[in-house]
């Protein structure tokens, strides 16, 4: 699971190469979008711009023809005036129509009546015979309205040529009696369309009132009078101008533009090849991707030669890096990155530093050593992963281990005293969960004899939080040890002669003690010899007598008893003990001498069931000392006031309390602690022991002795001890 998470950063790295790479196409890619939307955005405007332009080219062209149709009008207006048409003379108007008729850019001028018969034509004789006109849609508008007009294609009554009239009225009196109408073809509007020098590629047609194609720039034989396109014919039904996608009638895909007459009803059509229309765009685009194509080729074929430069100058620090490890101070290639170089020399700076503090290491491991071997301190180290103990040779002297012994958990361990085992495999596995521990043990040592050690160690944990080894060093302590057991010695030796002492002086009271049972049992036994000598004794009550003195007997028995525990001098282990039984008996031994001393003793035991772990004849010891101390305390004090006060119960952490309290001298305030001190004394015959000797007892049983006075004079001594768990209770 840990190996993958850290194996994860690796696989998604990437080289300096493909980074600057991601860079080049990061930079270029973004601004070749935001190029090819701006020239979208121009070409877009360019265009409107290019279509509206047209509609007015359209426009003009539609006004051209216009004013072409109006001169003629106008010429024919002017014609119509003549006196020769006045007078009826039709011969001599044929003769002025001829030559009016080159002026006026017509190919014929024909005179029609009412009902379509032409009168005259001047493409033909005068007085030929000349035809009637089948349909005549212009004769009738112009006089229905007495205005002039311009037709639609259509064939020629006289030859069948495709043409288109204009006409105007000829008034006889206040109607409209014929119709003066010039013909032409439609070849004259293709000159028009020729003088307006548009691009060639357009595709431009002049369309009569029907939606018929009068003029177009290309293939003029093969549409002329030919309906234009249906999508235009559309658009002219809806508007007068206009532009729409469509295809030409020659097949060419182009944006058209219209504009229609409003007097002729005549249109101009502009076709631009839409091919032409984005023909920039797409050049444009074009070269654009072209640059673009360019530039990326030449970004990332730059960054391919500068990332290969950084690449090589990281992966040339890879092995001198390597190298600072070990201390070595290497060499640089010269580099072609200046950061490289920096980077190189701060390497070379890094491996002078380690092989300093390799050789600062190196020079205090062997003071170390040195000390170590000095102070004879065994050094040890335990890889908790690989399970390897390694030692130094003093510990190994210390263990009794030759150099050559593979040494292991489970060989130290055989040397470890069988009694100290238990305790020396608890701090081990205590050690291994990160814990740091003291102890102290025995070492059997191969050759004989015992050593003591003392172990102190610390585990060290890795990245992960786990231990991973566990370091430690080992101490030999047996001449401690040893004067420390001598000490226990005379110090248990100085008790022993303190109790004697105590004892000593309870001696008087005890022979006191022991007098009354020893007098009963000699009153008895006189009483008994009486009875016996009667002539009839009463063997009843000799038996009752015996009784007495049996009792007596195993009074004075316990008197002896308890006499013989106090001067034991064997050291018991700590038991549980219950207080008050324990309180009692030293009170019960103590009786006679309080009451020799005239002293009241008033009683409150309140910690009832309550046990501690105790040595009790040690526990005994101290009481009987409080005790002594507070009759002594009180040798002055009133014959009738001498009183002690002794008190169990539990405190409020809830530990047991003993207080014994005196209405005695009471201490010095600057003396509290001091009467605990050995020797500290002030009395003639005393020996400053007995508190001293009491706190040491106390301090083993893991409680506290202190003293205070009282607010109403005397002094209380207090013993604090912790109460023994119900289950250490519950043992025998
Ligand atoms: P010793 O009894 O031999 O003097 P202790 O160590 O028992 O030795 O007592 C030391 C001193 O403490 C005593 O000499 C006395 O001055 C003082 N002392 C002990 N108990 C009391 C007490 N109950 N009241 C006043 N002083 C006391």
């Amino acid at each position: 699971m840990r190996s993958r998470k850290q194996r994860s950063p690796r696989r998604q790295a990437i080289g300096v190469r493909a980074s600057l790479a991601l860079l080049v196409i990061g930079c270029i890619l973004p601004m070749a979008v935001v190029a090819a939307f701006l020239i979208v955005d121009f070409y877009t405007r360019e265009r409107a711009q290019l279509l509206a332009s047209t509609v007015t080219q359209a426009r003009a062209i539609m006004a051209a023809v216009d004013s072409g149709f109006a001169r003629t009008e106008a010429a024919l207006l002017a014609l119509g005036t003549s006196h020769q048409l006045q007078r009826g003379d039709l011969a001599g108007f044929h003769s002025r129509a001829v030559e009016a008729q080159a002026d006026m850019h017509a190919d014929g001028i024909v005179l029609i009546d009412p009902d379509g018969r032409l009168l005259l034509s001047t493409r033909r004789p005068y007085g030929e015979r000349l035809p009637k006109l089948a349909s005549a849609p212009l004769l009738k508008r112009i006089l229905a309205t007495g205005r002039p007009g311009v037709s639609d294609l259509f064939p020629s009554p006289v030859d069948g040529q495709l043409i288109y009239t204009i006409g105007v009225p000829i008034r006889r009196g206040a109607d409209a009696a014929m119709t003066l109408n010039a013909t032409a073809t439609p070849a004259r509007l293709a000159g028009l369309l020729a003088e307006r020098s548009l691009p060639r590629t357009w595709r431009v047609a002049i369309v009569d009132g029907s939606g018929k194609i009068a003029a177009r720039s290309h293939d003029i034989e093969r549409f002329v009078g030919r309906p234009t396109t249906s999508a235009l014919q559309r658009q002219l039904a809806l508007a007068d101008e206009g532009g729409f996608e469509t295809t030409t009638l020659d097949g060419i895909p182009v944006y058209s533009v219209f504009s229609r007459s409003a007097t002729s009803r005549w249109s101009v059509a502009l076709g631009i090849p839409l091919d032409e229309l984005t023909a920039g765009l797409r050049r444009s685009l074009a070269w654009l991707i072209v640059a673009t194509l360019a530039a990326l080729a030449a970004g990332l074929g730059l960054a391919w030669r500068i990332g290969g430069g950084i690449a090589r100058s990281v992966q040339a620090l890879a092995g001198p890096a390597a190298a600072v490890a070990a201390g070595v101070v290497p060499e640089i290639p010269p580099l072609a990155l200046r950061e490289a170089n920096e980077l190189g020399l701060a390497l070379q700076q890094a491996a002078a530093s380690v092989r300093t503090a390799q050789a600062e290491r190196r020079e205090s491991e062997q003071q170390l050593a040195l000390a170590a071997e000095a102070a004879r301190l065994g050094i040890w180290v335990r890889d908790l992963v690989q399970g390897k103990v390694w030692v130094s040779s003093s510990w190994r002297e210390l263990f009794g281990f030759l150099p050559s012994e593979q040494i292991s958990v489970a060989a130290l361990l055989q040397r470890v005293h069988t009694d100290d085992c238990a305790a020396v495999r608890r701090v081990l596995a205590l050690a291994d969960t990160g814990e740091r521990y003291e102890i102290e043990y025995r070492v059997a040592l191969p050759q004989g004899g015992l050593r003591w050690v003392a172990s102190r160690g610390s585990c060290e944990t890795g990245g992960d939080g786990k231990p991973r080894l566990v370091r430690g060093v080992a101490l030999d302590i047996t001449q401690r040890k040893l004067a420390e057991l001598a000490m226990q010695q005379k110090q248990r030796e100085v008790t022993h002669l303190a109790r004697v002492a105590t004892l000593g002086e309870l001696s008087g009271a005890l022979a006191h003690e022991l007098n009354q049972p020893l007098t009963a049992i000699l009153s008895n036994a006189q009483a008994a010899q009486r009875f016996l000598r009667q002539a009839t004794p009463d063997l009843d009550e000799v038996g009752d007598i015996l009784a007495d003195i049996v009792a007596e007997d195993q009074r004075a028995g316990e008197i002896i008893r308890r006499l013989r525990r106090l001067f034991d001098k064997r050291e018991t282990p700590l038991q549980p003990a219950a207080v008050n039984p324990l309180v009692i008996e030293v009170l019960r031994l103590l009786r006679n001498d309080l009451l020799s001393h005239g002293v009241a003793l008033s009683t409150v035991l309140g910690a009832e069931d309550a046990h501690v772990l105790a040595d009790s004849v040690q526990l005994q010891q101290v009481l009987i000392n409080l005790l002594m101390n507070a009759v002594d305390a009180m040798a002055m004090t009133d014959a009738g006031a001498r009183a002690i006060g002794v008190r169990t119960g539990l405190d409020d952490e809830g530990w047991l309390r003993i207080s014994i309290a005196d209405c005695g001298s009471g201490i010095p305030n600057d003396a509290l602690d001091q009467v605990f001190a050995p020797f500290y004394t002030t009395k003639d015959s005393g020996m400053g022991l007995g508190l001293s000797i009491c706190r040491s007892i106390v301090a083993a049983h893991g409680g506290q002795l202190w003293a205070e006075n009282n607010p109403d004079g005397g002094a209380s001594f207090h013993v604090r001890l912790p109460l023994a768990a119900a289950a250490e209770t519950a043992a025998p």
